[in-house]
């Protein structure tokens, strides 16, 4: 069963609630096996070069519902990266049919070296009266950051005395960046105000299905309609009522279970929305066990196997046609935790061997408790080890060093910013960000489809590598590329 407080105001961070590690280098068979023997141990770096900040991870959820807007509580600067949500919610709208997203609203109150002295409360207290007069929104979120927290000021005292004066949710969201290493800490911050303060209980079953996701397209709705539901998403384009009502669904599942499981774990135990417990349908043997799963929780078995079949006629003769076209492919993957899994799996699905990955970190567990939701246990069961598997939370360096050793046909990457390392290395990369493109039986088509188109147009990134600069040393890419991992010396 999950084990979700909403009764305190923060949630855990992944360290303490799920064991969470940032440091590991092996193979995904080794990690597998250490990761439910309480075996499992966080290798430190001697040497780090960046570290992600949990508030981007919250924000990056919250500022996606339609009718919200976000407070960062803190310098100017820690909300720096938030226009980047803004970017994200415009131009992936279509690929949710989206006609008109709404315009983002994203403030911070700016905090200053007096108001570290002297406190922060008056501020927040007047920026959340004035972005109410202003906007009118539905929902006010109140992100903080390492100077309030530092300070110690009261958000969630603030955000309960201002939801009472002003008759919509004010939902502090604890997510300051020194609370965890593990960025997607974020996330479960995220979710954890959505599940305090905006959901609520149900008033009857309605036929949707919970979709935790990030952006992307609605593939659901083709799956969902034999079932007799439709997808109800959380949190890119919902609004204020459809989180509240998401208490009335059928089921709750996730593209990724690193993102989901706590928000699927949280609407399962406080209003008994069962969460899906299988791997994400990414990889045949994956989405197959997927769909078989729901249509069990549904009732609804015959309306699984009669998309599989369907699915199947439609879609694998052409990943057979790919498997061959693609043969003696290899690739590299770096990418956050679940989705990196799920891209492992696709490689394997196409053929293509999986040199290495670097994922950003690891869960040996997850918030609704399930070995089968866990999509690296599934990726090792269904297609064996992966060698040079690396635990790296987006350490360039290292990831420099191993695909200068590895150099593999192709580098799959999920975060902008990678894939130029492998393009300055001449080695084609693709980047894609709608995490559905994947899914199903027609995700191996489009991905097989994608890979074979770049790795026969790589003349550019071979151009590129010629009049390329390397920042990194000659002497640094001849140390073995885990040097600084393990080393507190
Ligand atoms: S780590 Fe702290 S100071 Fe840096 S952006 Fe995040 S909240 Fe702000």
């Amino acid at each position: 069963m999950p084990h979700v407080n909403l009764q305190v105001p923060a949630v855990a961070v992944r360290e303490i609630r799920l064991n969470t590690i940032t440091g590991f280098a092996g193979n995904a068979t080794e990690l597998v096996s250490q990761s439910r023997c309480g075996g499992l141990v966080d290798q430190s770096r001697s040497f780090t070069q960046c570290l992600g900040c949990s508030t981007s991870n919250a924000a990056c959820m919250v500022t996606l519902v339609q009718d919200g807007v976000v407070i960062s509580h803190g310098p100017v600067g820690c909300s720096s990266c938030l226009h980047e949500f803004a970017f994200t919610y415009r131009v992936n709208a279509p690929l949710r049919g989206v006609q008109n997203p709404t315009q983002r609203h994203i403030y911070s109150t700016n905090l200053s070296e007096d108001d570290t002295v002297f406190g922060g409360n008056q501020k927040l207290a007047d920026t959340i009266r004035e972005v109410a007069r202003r906007d009118t929104p539905q929902v006010i979120f109140v992100i903080t950051t390492c100077a309030s927290g530092i300070i110690g000021d009261d958000v969630e005292g603030i955000a309960t005395e201002a939801e009472e004066e002003l008759g919509i949710p004010v939902v502090a969201i604890f997510c300051e960046g020194f609370r965890s290493k593990v960025w997607t800490s974020g996330f479960d911050a995220g979710y954890h105000g959505i599940a305090r303060k905006l959901v609520r209980p149900p008033r009857h079953k309605r036929p949707i299905i919970n979709v935790i996701n990030f952006w992307g397209s609605d593939i659901f709705s083709r799956w969902f309609e034999q079932f007799d539901a439709s997808p109800n998403f959380i949190t890119p384009y919902a609004t204020t009522e459809s989180l509240a009502y998401s208490s009335e669904a059928l089921a709750s599942v996730q593209a990724c279970t690193t993102l989901g499981s706590y928000l699927s774990g949280a609407l399962e135990q406080e209003y008994g929305v069962p969460a899906l417990r299988a791997a994400p349908p990414y990889g045949v043997a994956a989405t197959d066990r997927w769909l078989r799963e729901l249509g069990t929780l549904l009732d609804k078995p015959e309306a699984a196997e009669k998309i599989i079949a369907r699915d199947r006629a439609e879609f694998l003769p052409r990943v057979e046609e790919l498997r061959s076209q693609l043969k003696g492919k290899s690739a590299y993957v770096t990418a956050g935790a679940g989705h990196g899994h799920s891209l492992l799996a696709v490689l394997a699905e196409l053929g293509i061997k999986a040199q290495g990955a670097a994922l950003f970190h690891h869960d040996p567990t997850n918030d609704i408790d399930s070995e089968d939701a866990d999509s690296l246990v599934a990726a090792v069961r269904d297609y064996g080890d992966v060698p040079n598997f690396n635990i790296c939370n987006k350490q360039e360096f290292e990831l420099v060093n191993v695909l200068n050793r590895i150099r593999p046909d192709i580098l799959l990457a999920r975060h902008g910013g990678m894939t130029l390392w492998g393009a300055k290395l001449g080695i084609p990369s693709l980047l894609i960000g709608d995490e559905h493109y994947g899914m199903g039986y027609e995700g191996l088509v489009n991905y097989g489809e994608a890979i074979l188109e770049i790795v026969e147009n790589d003349e550019f990134v071979k151009n590129l590598a010629k009049h390329s600069i390397n920042p990194y040393s000659k002497w640094w890419l001849e140390q073995p590329p885990y040097t600084f991992l393990g080393d507190d010396e």
